[in-house]
């Protein structure tokens, strides 16, 4: 039976007024955080909305877009990452930018966190609910609204799916560049939140390259537009700064991207190699030798084997330790020369062989294999975790000799398939997530690798975001004080942390009551610091 939750009113100082946000922070702390402590608590963490905010959100968006029951709002537990599972309190399904602004308003006057979501194929739980927040999930705000070739831009809504910008655009030359992997699902709003890459990143950019400008409802419901139809506007670069701030810093409701024409040719080849450490040099030495690939991907072993043994088979050799993915694009002019250079160079470093797609139809087969190598994974076991690090490109070789001997000693098996022209790294690990063993042996596991990556002068995410499941691992690369000033700018935008909480920046401050963060609350639990005893 889920359980009856009071909200904070917004005199959150005086504690004879009623439940303050300190009471709602304690109210959510059953919230699960991963699986295995779901598994100990599901059935009673569900909570509800009030009701008369629930009402007010109806009249807003329709009735049948505010979800509240459980078996629906179970949908929205997780993201494509199940390890984390937190169910929110509603869900609201905006139909417009309006309503999403006059939604926010209500929550905001009640002080009850939200968060957006797009298509919850993020990979860090970013678009799930902690501290009892409700879901806006984006889906309805999926039209194209324009698309003006004469500028070579497109606007649109944040729940469009990232391809769709491409086909729509194709016949007139053009594409949406930053292309993630999950391209056929995700949303535009999810990508600007993570400022997410993709194999042809390498070449054209991560997607803060290829927004203009975004419409953004803040905390508050107010409206900004960030950035704008030209490029380098004086002032600070507020649109930089939303892009990649995963949904903490208020719900983009309207996007100008920039279109980019398609190459004139593009020549894919495929190189095999008897060892990862051949294919991870030849990585090394392409772009040492100033060629810029469109795209440069490496797929392991143990992924070859996962998509061919899947519907996704690509026609893979799978006697191969590892497979470098090598595109060029541009002028045809000119790209053979370029192809010839880089084959040179794979068998230099020990290539089997090295293949070029004889038509298009062979290269989209080539990459709708890449692309599907997660999916293909899902058959392996009942739970992926998928992981994402950079680290220096020369330091592939011993990096990923290291990854494998880590996963060897908790017993694992790794599959790593990765941009591997940026050096962003995706070690995948399959697992039962029901048997808690095998949930600590990876958590160890991602532990030692993360902080593998960030010993050799990496990050701990490239494209993924910190979300919920990297926000430990931030004390790795940054000190209190970064972070301090980090949850300053945060507060710029978000100054009751009331959008999307508990999310890329860890605990400053354990609440001695709940053990949990309350960092996004810092600002009105400072006046109760006292009497409430944090530590
Ligand atoms: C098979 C697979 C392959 C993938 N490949 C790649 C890849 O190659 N490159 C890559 O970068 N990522 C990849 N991802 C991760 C994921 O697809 C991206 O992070 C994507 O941008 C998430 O988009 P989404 O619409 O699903 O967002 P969600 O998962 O729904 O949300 C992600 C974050 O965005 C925020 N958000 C969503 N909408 C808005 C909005 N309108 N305003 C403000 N914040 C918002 C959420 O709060 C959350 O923090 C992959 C995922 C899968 C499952």
């Amino acid at each position: 039976m889920a359980q009856e939750r009071s909200h904070a009113k917004p005199d959150v100082g005086s504690r004879a007024a009623g439940p303050t946000l300190l009471d709602s922070v304690k109210n959510s702390v059953s919230e699960p955080h991963t699986q295995d402590s779901r598994l100990q608590t599901q059935g009673s963490v569900l909570q509800t909305l009030d009701s008369s905010v629930a009402e007010r959100l109806r009249r807003i968006v329709g009735e049948k877009f505010v979800l509240t029951d459980r078996d629906e709002l179970l949908v929205f537990e997780s993201d494509a990452l199940t390890i984390h599972k937190c169910p929110p309190t509603a869900v609201i399904i905006p139909g417009s930018a309006e309503e999403v602004a006059a939604a926010v308003k209500v929550l905001a006057e009640a002080k009850i966190p939200f968060a957006p979501r797009g298509a919850g194929t993020g990979l860090s739980g970013g678009a799930l609910s902690r501290s009892g927040a409700v879901i806006f999930e984006m889906a309805r705000l999926n039209r194209i609204l324009e698309i003006d070739y004469e500028n070579r831009t497109a606007t649109v809504e944040p729940g469009v799916i990232n391809v769709h910008i491409s086909q729509a655009t194709a016949a007139h030359g053009f594409h949406y560049a930053p292309d993630p992997s999950s391209q056929s699902a995700c949303t535009i709003g999810g990508n600007i939140a993570e400022n997410s890459g993709g194999p042809h990143c390498l070449k054209y950019g991560m997607t803060t390259n290829h927004i203009l400008s975004v419409d953004v409802v803040l905390p508050s419901g107010e409206v900004i537009t960030l950035g704008g139809a030209g490029i380098d506007r004086p002032g600070y670069d507020l649109l930089g700064l939303f892009v990649g701030s995963e949904g903490t810093f208020g719900i983009a409701v309207r996007a100008k991207v920039k279109l980019t024409p398609l190459p004139e040719a593009i020549q894919t080849m495929l190189a095999e190699f008897m060892t990862v450490t051949d294919a991870s040099r030849t990585v090394s030495e392409i772009i040492a030798a100033g060629i810029l690939p469109a795209a440069l991907e490496m797929l392991d072993g143990a992924t070859i084997r996962a998509i061919e043994n899947s519907i996704f088979a690509g026609g893979f050799p799978t006697d191969v330790a590892a497979l470098l993915i090598i595109e060029v694009d541009g002028l045809a002019a000119g790209l053979d020369g370029i192809s010839d250079r880089l084959q040179q160079i794979c068998l230099q470093n020990n290539a089997r062989a090295v293949r070029t797609a004889k038509d298009e139809a062979e290269r989209l087969k080539l990459w709708a294999a890449r692309k599907r190598a997660f999916g293909a994974m899902g058959r392996v076991d009942t739970d992926l975790m998928v992981q994402d690090a950079t680290i220096p490109r020369s330091k592939l070789p011993e990096v990923l000799d290291e990854i494998y001997r880590i996963a060897g000693r908790h017993g694992l098996e790794v599959a790593n398939v990765f941009h591997a022209g940026d050096g962003n790294l995706h070690p995948n690990i399959s697992f039962d997530g029901r048997d808690p063993d095998q949930v600590r042996r990876v958590k160890s596991a991602s532990d030692e690798i993360m902080k593998l990556c960030t010993r050799v002068g990496g990050s701990i995410t490239g494209e993924h975001g910190v979300g919920l499941d990297k926000i430990d691992f931030m004390k790795l690369i940054f000190s209190d004080e970064d972070l301090g000033r980090m949850l300053d700018v945060r507060d710029a935008f978000n100054p009751l942390g009331l959008c999307n909480p508990g999310k890329v920046i860890p605990s400053v401050k354990t609440c001695r009551y709940c053990g949990f963060a309350v960092e996004d609350f810092r600002h009105k639990l400072r006046g109760e610091h006292e009497s409430l005893d944090h530590a």
